[in-house]
């Protein structure tokens, strides 16, 4: 995309003048204003899942960082492609399911002795 120098039309990348105003002071733009939003955004969910799923390993107990983790990462997964995201999120979601299952089992353990 270019955008005109002098009215800042936006024109695509081949074109040589500009449709608004004859100008032929295009500027070239290589990245999108939008684009950068996605991934800052794919990158905020895949940290804060991965953030989630250690916590999970010290406050696993209370099982919500867990859940929150798996969450997170999941929402994280969805939405990363190329922008790095992905093992952020993999490590978050692996971390959160591991710390459920394991805390879900002591808490089932700890039920059942309360129970005999
Ligand atoms: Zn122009």
């Amino acid at each position: 995309m270019k955008i005109c120098e002098n009215c800042n039309t936006k024109t695509e990348d081949g074109a040589a003048f500009c449709p608004h105003c004859g100008s032929d002071k295009l500027n070239l733009v290589t990245t999108s204003p939008q684009v950068e939003t996605k991934s800052e955004k794919t990158n905020n969910s895949a940290l804060a899942g991965l953030i989630l799923g250690i916590a999970s390993c010290i406050f696993g107990l209370l099982l919500i960082p867990n859940i929150l983790a798996i969450v997170y990462s999941r929402r994280g997964l969805k939405s990363s492609g190329e922008n790095g995201g992905k093992g952020l999120a993999t490590a978050g979601f692996v971390l959160g399911i591991i710390t459920t299952s394991y805390w879900g089992l002591m808490w089932a353990i700890a039920l059942l002795i309360a129970v005999i």
